[in-house]
């Protein structure tokens, strides 16, 4: 059965849509720790990020700079922090995730709340940086 976020690559589950080329795939994580944490996949099926063939995890690497840049851009923060879990989806992914502070990317405070409006709003912002 396809993961959620194949699911979402093939457009049966909205997402809001950040970057995708022919082999990566970026969309705001529903969730967020913050504004403008975004998802970093690959569209290839595939659990563990560190199971990747190197020239996919090298391609997934630029890929996320990309869009992290975007992101720096677009959200006021310090830095653009990097995490990978993989404890709840099992479709390999990277965490980017704008911090003012260390504790903006602890993954056991609670997630924002934010309306559809801003997530979009959010999504859009970051597109206009790409
Ligand atoms: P992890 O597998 O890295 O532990 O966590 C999975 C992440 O994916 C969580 O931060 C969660 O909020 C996010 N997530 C789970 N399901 C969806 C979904 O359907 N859409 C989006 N945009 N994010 C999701």
């Amino acid at each position: 059965m396809a993961t959620i976020f194949s699911r979402i690559v093939n457009g049966e589950i909205p997402c809001y849509k950040i970057a995708e080329n022919e082999k990566c795939f970026a969309f705001l994580d529903i969730n967020p720790l913050a504004k403008g944490h975004t998802l970093v996949i690959p569209k290839q099926e595939t659990d563990y990020l560190f199971e990747l063939d190197n020239e996919l995890l090298a391609e997934l690497s630029v890929f996320s700079k990309k869009v992290a840049l975007a992101i720096d851009k677009a959200i006021p923060c310090k830095r653009v922090g990097v995490a990978v879990l993989g404890l709840e989806v099992p479709h390999a992914h990277i965490h980017l995730v704008p911090l003012q502070s260390e504790a903006d990317i602890s993954f056991s405070k609670p997630k924002l709340k934010l309306s559809q409006e801003e997530m979009e709003e959010i999504a859009a912002r970051i597109r206009s940086f790409l």
